[in-house]
């Protein structure tokens, strides 16, 4: 008998302890070898004052399985709740979400017969960092970041897994059209390690025609990758045109652990009647068992459960009287699983995971490059209600000097000085650019900055923050103001 592998299991809230014994019933019966680690978290958790959910004994368990099968949880309402998925995802270094969207069309209901899309959303970074200030009476400001290391990981993640599950093709989609240095960083990463995998087709799109073309023609995409945001909208939506938000799993996968659940909650108004989908929790303990190099269980599991489907055994969510046969509640809906292992569907395509690799793929990034980094000027930000733009270029043209002046401002990225056009709506945040007279790329000093700001302060302004203007490898590594 194969070793057992441990694993770490929440139970979690609402319906999650029925559909999470519902879908460890069927995986055990199918011969899946787990040595299960049981842990508390959710609600009881918060209640008891832990604002994270999550006791420390938990992280113990976690470091030591590294793999984790979580069924949903409840948020308590109110605040002061940090989410536990986001403190999971963050503290394991769970990089990849991994989210398939299939349609069972005709036997469950769906507006695209025939999908069949993988949503690859970076997991980590882009606003998710949370890094947020009030930097104005007028303005809130969120910081964007982009990094080449982890691009390259979701980015390389993506055809890995296109690989692993004899996908054809590999979609980018960003808005590299407006963020044309963060989104741009990840189209040019995608474009370089798309060629490091020329067996696969791959494209780009700019996400809001491609989200329009995914809503539309779900049929036209294999596997997508993208940043976090537009991953965390997209995937859902996704997972909901399919028809099959309740039958919807996903996989959270970093290099030392990986988190499998169903995409939906706790749905505590259906909790303890035995009326709940297990599906979406199954199908997740499926993508774990192709992570834990059980491929042959999982292709049993998903077989059995495509042929569960198939044969119109359906519990209330999907259930139509159209096409099911018989309703049923989540126990003897796994009982009709584990009464099918060993069968295939016969209609449906069915799967094969023999031949899949795990998904427990270790990312790689390239080393960083030698780059020569020259400081040519800085931005400073102040907070400003004194006049128009034109008072405010007269008045900051007073603390130019030391090899630094002012040669632009902005407001809310668009230039209003010099040459402003006197429509242009302004709050009070402005991007005041000071460079080397004549030379924007002659190098300036950390001291020369230190100087200007303190020029700035003695003329009586509130600077709110600074940023630099560097070159890379003679390449600015700043965005020119819009009118520019
Ligand atoms: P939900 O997904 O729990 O429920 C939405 C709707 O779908 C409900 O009508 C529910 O009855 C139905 N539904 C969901 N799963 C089902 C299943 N397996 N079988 C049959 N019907 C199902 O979303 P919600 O009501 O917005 O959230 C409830 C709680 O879940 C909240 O506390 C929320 O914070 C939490 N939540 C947790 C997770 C997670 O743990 N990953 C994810 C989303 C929401």
């Amino acid at each position: 008998m194969a070793q057992k592998t441990p694993i770490t299991v929440a139970y979690g809230d609402g319906i999650g302890p029925e559909i999470m014994e519902a879908s460890l019933f069927i995986l055990q019966e199918a011969g899946a070898q787990l040595d299960i680690e049981v842990i508390e978290i959710g609600e009881k958790v918060y209640l008891r004052g832990n604002s994270a959910g999550i006791e420390d004994s938990a992280w113990e368990s976690l470091r030591r399985t590294r793999v984790f099968y979580k069924a949903p949880i409840t948020t308590p309402q109110g605040g002061g709740f940090k989410s536990l998925n986001v403190t999971t995802r963050k503290t394991l270094g769970l990089y990849a979400n991994v989210r398939p969207c299939v349609a069972y069309d005709p036997f469950v209901a769906t507006k695209h017969p025939g999908m069949d899309v993988v949503v690859v959303r970076e997991n980590e970074e882009d606003v998710y960092g949370g890094i947020e200030h009030r930097q104005t009476t007028d303005v809130y400001q969120c910081l964007k970041l982009i990094t080449r290391p982890g691009t390259e990981k979701i980015v390389r993640y993506a055809f890995e897994y296109a690989r692993a599950h004899n996908r054809k093709k590999v979609t980018c989609f960003t808005k590299d059209n407006i963020l044309k240095m963060t989104d741009g960083l990840f189209h040019k990463i995608f474009d370089e390690i798309a060629k490091e995998y020329p067996d696969l087709e791959n494209e780009h799109w700019i996400v809001d025609i491609g989200c329009a073309k995914l809503a539309d023609t779900p049929e036209a995409f294999d596997v997508i990758v993208m940043p976090n945001l537009y991953g965390d909208i997209l995937s859902d939506m996704a997972a909901q045109i399919a028809g099959s938000i309740g039958l919807a799993p996903s996989a959270n996968i970093g290099d030392h652990a990986a988190m499998f659940e169903a995409i939906h909650g706790s749905a505590p108004r259906r909790a303890g009647q035995n009326l709940a989908n297990p599906s979406g929790l199954l199908l997740a303990g499926v993508m774990m068992l192709v992570h834990i190099g059980q491929g042959d269980v999982a292709e049993r599991v998903h077989n059995a459960w495509l042929r569960t489907i198939e044969d119109g055994i359906h519990t209330y969510d999907i259930y139509d009287e159209r096409v099911s046969k018989q309703k049923v509640g989540t126990r003897e809906f796994a009982q009709a699983v584990v009464a099918r292992l060993g069968q295939k569907p016969e209609k449906l395509k069915p799967v094969s995971y023999q031949a899949a690799r795990s998904d427990a793929f270790q990312s790689r990034v390239s080393p960083r490059p030698a780059t020569k980094k020259t400081l040519v000027g800085v931005d400073v930000f102040l907070e400003w209600t004194g006049g128009t733009p034109d008072d405010l270029g007269a008045a900051l043209q007073r603390v130019n000097g030391d090899g630094l002046e002012l040669t632009m401002i902005t407001n809310r990225g668009t230039k209003v000085w010099p040459h402003g056009q006197p429509e242009t709506f302004c709050v009070d945040h402005w991007r005041c650019r000071f460079q080397p007279p004549g030379d924007p790329n002659r190098e300036v000093t950390h001291q020369q900055i230190i100087a200007l700001l303190q020029r700035v302060h003695d003329a009586g302004f509130d600077f709110i923050k600074t940023e630099n203007l560097c070159n890379f490898d003679g390449q600015p590594g700043y965005s020119l103001g819009q009118g520019q």
